[in-house]
């Protein structure tokens, strides 16, 4: 198989009575088989841990001193702030979260071009919430056999008491899905008590609400529909996947020609492959498609049909892996009959290679810059209307405003002054009588988290005016840290 027609094989497999292809496919409603084994071991961890952290996190702690607040994640649109554990973020500084997402769309290119679509089988919500509803599906209703038995049947008391129940449960869970995502914008603790006694803000309730329906339509009804049908991420990844991307796949050449009977088959000299046609990869696949059909697009590589076919294998005294994860390569080398060894490490390649390259230097970047970035800002702004004013003395007074920002939730005392403008005074608002000359230190107290405006004029007398404007600078210096930021400027000669 060439690598093209290994693409050409991720395509909606629904088509017309005329062989044309369909858009859509009506759904039809799919019974997953529980099924144990190690990916299914490995699926309930993924599931449980990323639940714990997506309910958990708004309610983690982290003290920042008495003028922050003390929630560890925290998206604070109020007071246009982001707070993850000890980083502030401000809105100025919101590249950092670009260069996040950046890192986090990079990171899952590298995992899909080496893995697949582990992400899509692991540890995407879809897929993590629609576990969740068919463990209770399960629970409530039992095993797939008693589901589809279930749905076969005429209603009554018990059908409907396990419906009631199943559909409770669902939208419990999304309920709280939907309660735990506003938690992330305001102080959990405090929303949480204004929520229940019908004090939060109008938007909450709103959120909770559509967050509550979506989970509540995509993990129960909608399910598989939202993977092949509405997420854009199938249809991208096969540009990640080469001949060496790891895959789950039927090895057919070990296990065709398929057959039930077995014994019969042998007993008439007939060949056999190691399946058994028993189905069972089949009833345990939650996107409701046969492996044995080949690669396809709805295919999330959960690898729970791999699970059912060693338990399979193991009982028939076979060698497990009939279906298994591999690459491209290895299934043609094996199919060739060839030792199967992979030539070139799937980790080291060009592609997964220009992938970290890209990734470690995003991140290395943004650490550097993370490090090393002020958390003192000096902003001027020059008066505009008029830009200088000529005073009864023929001296000239320009006017502007000083901004200084604090960007750390501590109270900080920080010196300011101006240099390089010879002869100039300097005034202050608020100040009354006080002038000071270039390289005074006028002291501030600086707020926590907080912008610090100053008015100020600067005047030169008419025997000092210089032939042209001149350029000068605002030094700000915070007093402990010793961190400085310095802002050039004008002083303009006429208006
Ligand atoms: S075919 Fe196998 S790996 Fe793919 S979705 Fe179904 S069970 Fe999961
Ligand atoms: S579980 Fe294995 S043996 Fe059974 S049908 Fe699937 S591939 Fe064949």
């Amino acid at each position: 198989m060439s690598e093209q027609s290994f693409i050409e094989k991720f395509e909606v497999t629904a088509v017309n009575k005329d062989g044309s292809q369909k858009l859509f496919q009506a759904p039809k409603k799919i019974y997953p088989k529980r099924v144990e084994g190690t990916f299914r071991q490995l699926k309930w961890v993924i599931m449980t841990l990323t639940l714990a952290v997506y309910y958990i996190t708004p309610w983690l702690r982290w003290d920042r001193g008495p003028f922050a607040p003390d929630q560890a994640v925290l998206v604070d649109i109020a007071n246009r702030r982001f707070y993850f554990f000890f980083i502030e973020i401000w809105p100025q500084e919101f590249f950092y979260v670009a260069g996040l997402l950046i890192m986090a769309g990079i990171g899952l290119f590298l995992v899909t071009s080496v893995w697949g679509r582990v992400w899509c089988g692991y540890a995407c919500p879809q897929t993590v919430w629609v576990d969740l509803f068919l463990l209770v599906e399960r629970f409530v209703e039992g095993d797939r056999n008693q589901r589809i038995k279930l749905d076969e049947s005429k209603w009554s008391f018990s059908k409907l008491k396990k419906k009631f129940l199943k559909h409770s449960a669902w939208l419990f869970i999304a309920l709280l899905t939907g309660g735990a995502w506003i938690f992330y914008f305001a102080d959990a603790p405090t929303l949480a008590r204004d929520f229940f006694t019908f004090n939060a803000p109008l938007v909450a309730y709103t959120t909770v609400l559509i967050l509550t329906t979506t989970t509540y339509l995509f993990g129960g009804f909608m399910k598989e529909q939202v993977c092949t049908y509405m997420c854009p991420w199938p249809r991208i990844q096969a540009a990640m996947l080469d001949e060496n991307s790891l895959v789950v796949t039927y090895n057919d050449y070990r296990g065709e020609p398929r057959t039930a009977h077995q014994k019969q088959a042998l007993a008439s000299g007939e060949p056999v492959g190691d399946c058994i046609d028993c189905n069972k990869c089949v009833v345990v696949c939650p996107m409701g498609i046969d492996i044995r059909d080949g690669q396809q697009l709805e295919c999330i590589t959960c690898a729970l049909c791999i699970d059912a076919c060693d338990g399979v294998m193991d009982k028939i005294k076979k060698p497990r892996g009939l279906i298994s994860y591999a690459t491209l390569f290895e299934y043609d080398k094996a199919m060739a009959g060839e030792p199967v060894e992979q030539s070139v490490p799937i980790l080291f390649r060009p592609r997964t290679l220009v992938y970290s390259a890209i990734w470690a230097l995003a991140g290395l970047s943004m650490l550097f810059v993370l490090a090393t970035r002020s958390r003192l800002d000096v902003n001027v702004l020059h008066d505009r209307n008029p830009l200088a004013v000529q005073l009864k003395d023929g001296s000239v007074r320009n006017g502007y405003t000083v901004k200084i920002l604090n960007m750390e939730p501590k109270q900080h005392k920080a010196l300011l002054k101006f240099d390089g403008l010879a002869n100039a005074k300097m005034r202050l608002e608020g100040m009354k009588g006080q002038v000071f000359t270039a390289g005074d230190l006028v002291s501030l107290d600086l707020e926590p988290d907080q912008l610090h405006v100053l008015k100020v004029y600067i005047t030169i007398g008419q025997s000092h005016l210089p032939n042209s404007d001149q350029d000068f600078y605002f030094h700000a210096e915070i007093l402990k840290s010793k961190e400085q930021h310095k802002t050039n400027t004008k002083f303009h000669l006429k208006k």
